[in-house]
């Protein structure tokens, strides 16, 4: 489950969304500064002092427009292209619950050889890591790819511990 979480903790949009944070705590504690600072960006590119204070100052008096504004201008973030953290962890949770659930289903249909839990159970993976990257900033091979290896790794180290304390026990 660790692995899982480690997923959404690791993408990109969560980066973001933190970023946007600061900058909203920004924006709320010192507007005075923060709208100075967007006039500033505004000139920058071209626009008269007039003008860019006068934007800047309706930009600030919707707190939420300003944070977007902020955001887009200074890291290039679309906050309306966001998903919110928790989805994308809620999504991570329940993918990776599924992804653990897969290999069950060869015992189910009957087969008792451990290789065909473990081949579902790879690709119950990769098909969770992928599914969960529509709501994260990754592709989705990516997030399959990542998802497989973690939850492979996270696997393999539970089957050694199991084996290790079962034949300290045996
Ligand atoms: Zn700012």
């Amino acid at each position: 489950m660790a692995a899982g979480e480690y997923t959404s903790v690791a993408s990109q949009r969560e980066f973001a969304l933190a970023q946007v944070d600061v900058e909203r705590a920004e924006i709320l504690s010192n507007a005075r500064a923060e709208e100075a600072e967007l006039a500033a960006m505004f000139v920058e590119k071209g626009v008269g002092e007039d003008t860019a204070r006068e934007m800047s100052r309706e930009i600030h008096l919707d707190p939420e427009q300003a944070v977007k504004v902020h955001a887009r201008e200074e890291f290039g973030v679309d906050t309306d292209d966001l998903a919110s953290p928790t989805l994308a962890a809620a999504s991570s949770f329940v993918s990776f619950g599924l992804g653990a659930l897969v290999p069950l289903l060869s015992y189910l249909v009957g087969i008792e050889s451990a290789w065909p839990a473990i081949a579902l159970s790879l690709v119950g993976l990769f098909a969770c890591g992928a599914v969960v990257t529509r709501v994260t900033a990754r592709t989705w091979w990516f997030g399959g790819l990542r998802q497989l290896v973690l939850g492979g790794a996270a696997a393999g180290l539970t089957y050694l511990v199991g084996e290790a304390v079962g034949a300290s026990l045996g």
